[in-house]
């Protein structure tokens, strides 16, 4: 089929879609039009989100959704699931295969979900299973409520170490509020006060004190490369379970952009991943495990997981066979590149960007510098058509509401086919933005954290000027709502 074929088949199945929808809620319909208009015409940049191909958006629209699955291939509580075991072996294999993973577990509805099968499967591994052999049981039925008690003691005892939010982790890591912070017994390990970054000594000294259970690695808002070979060395050292959260960079691991050290997934015994932000498939998250973990992966659902979505797990691999190919590591690359370029831009606009750079594929900058909290710049940003989110940065004064950051992303915009020019350009039209913007006052007449005033015609020309670059690259070129 040629790509103008293929291109009206999609223009034509969209529109009788959206037909078939309106005919039963008219808002929904107009507001999934509208969301791809207002897509198509603004600078995202959020860190965390892509744009999936229409083959990926097409395979979550099917009838797979109406089926139940719960259990895992060829072991489910349900009859009639062997189109779904099919899908789910297929997104296995495919993640298996692109990661190097001995297992994989398609079925996580999200980052959260596939952090809280980590949790469980850790806990079940390394304090159940020790414990019911001292019971002398061979599973939990055999537990008296004696034995409870004291597994749940057990179980409720253990610690975990992760990054903290403000130097770039995530709520999941540990902190005190999340339930990470309430199962676990949290401590968190932040980045060096002069550069931002990591400072693997201190990590090990903290480790070495507080001998957790687990050691948590990845972020969402740091952005430098981590060196996991050091984060296995450390928690071997103590003797902790070492699992790597990969939701941001997945994309970049599995486009070789990340290799050796900073590929987490040969020295991890954990890796979880969400599948829909550099990674490029639908919204979703993994586990990837080494075997001894296996077993109590495979329990996901229903120890915390609902049914598995099977058309999400279709579209999973779906997604995942794209990201094999040459197009996507070539892909992956241009997101690390185009990072580079935005940070440069910012930067030698007199801006100040944590850590002093990139090498991956988010920039945090400090909006301090222009008199802004997070909060002022992210909305002055968004009525200039430039979509980003605050982020607190390392000891943020501002606290975790207002912020003194915004994190910028490139996987999206390099999907739509941007470049170092473009992303340069990028740099100054978010410069211009927060250069006119001054923070406005409280009716109490003090300087405000939320409220802005952004100078006369900025957002305009800031709007005209993204859209000469978006209109050259198309967000789904050739798809035409009539
Ligand atoms: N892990 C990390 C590192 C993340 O950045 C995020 C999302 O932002 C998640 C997990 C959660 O992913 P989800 O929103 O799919 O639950």
């Amino acid at each position: 089929m040629s790509e103008q074929s293929v291109n009206q088949s999609i223009s034509s199945a969209y529109s009788q879609i959206l037909d078939v929808i309106g005919g039963v809620e008219p808002r929904i319909a107009a507001a999934t039009r509208q969301e791809l208009e207002d897509q198509r015409g603004s600078l995202k940049l959020i860190a965390s989100e892509n744009y999936a191909s229409p083959a990926v958006l097409l395979t979550m629209g099917t009838w797979f959704s109406d089926k139940y699955a719960e259990g895992t291939v060829g072991h489910r509580f349900y009859a009639g699931c062997q189109n779904v075991d099919t899908v789910e072996s297929v997104a296995a294999e495919h993640a298996r295969e692109l990661f190097g993973a001995p297992y994989a577990y398609v079925q996580p509805h999200s980052g959260i979900d596939a952090n809280l099968v980590a949790f469980w499967s850790i806990l079940a591994h390394h304090v159940e299973g020790p414990w019911l052999q001292k019971f002398g049981a061979k599973n939990v039925n055999e537990l008296s409520e004696e034995d409870w008690e004291t597994l749940r003691t057990e179980l409720g005892h253990q610690r975990l170490l992760g990054m903290s939010l403000d130097a770039g982790g995530h709520l999941t890591h540990g902190f005190r509020p999340n339930i990470s912070g309430k199962m676990f017994h949290q401590n968190q390990y932040g980045t060096d006060p002069e550069t931002g970054l990591l400072d693997y000594d201190a990590v090990r000294a903290k480790a070495r004190e507080f001998q957790p259970l687990v050691l948590v690695a990845g972020y969402s808002a740091y952005p430098r490369r981590v060196n996991f070979a050091k984060m296995r060395e450390i928690a071997d050292e103590v003797g902790a379970t070492l699992m790597v959260d990969m939701a941001h960079f997945a994309g970049l691991v599995a486009g070789r952009v990340f290799t050796g050290d900073e590929d987490p997934v040969p020295h991890a015994h954990i890796v979880t991943t969400t599948t829909h932000k550099s990674l490029r498939g639908p919204r979703g998250g993994m586990v990837l495990a080494q075997e001894e973990f296996a077993p109590d992966v495979d329990r996901g659902c229903p120890m915390v997981l609902g049914g598995p979505l099977s058309h999400m797990m279709a579209a999973k691999a779906v997604a995942l066979a794209e990201a094999r190919t040459q197009e996507f590591r070539d892909y992956a690359q241009r997101i690390a590149d185009n990072a580079q370029s935005l940070a440069d831009g910012f930067l030698k606009r007199g801006a100040t960007l944590v850590t002093g750079g990139t090498d991956n594929h988010l920039v945090l900058l400090d909006v301090s510098s222009f008199g802004l909290t997070g909060r002022q710049a992210e909305t002055a940003l968004l009525d200039a058509g430039v979509v980003t989110n605050r982020n607190s940065v390392p000891a943020d004064p501002n606290g975790a509401w207002y912020t003194s950051g915004i994190r910028f992303g490139t996987p999206a915009l390099t999907t739509r086919g941007f470049g170092a020019e473009e992303f340069d350009r990028t740099a100054e039209l978010v410069v211009e933005v927060l250069s006119n913007t001054q923070p406005g006052t409280t009716k109490a007449g003090e300087v405000s954290k939320a409220s802005y005033v952004l100078g006369d015609g900025v957002a305009d020309r800031v709007r005209s000027a993204s859209a000469e670059m978006l209109d050259k690259h198309p967000l789904y070129p050739g798809l035409d709502l009539a």
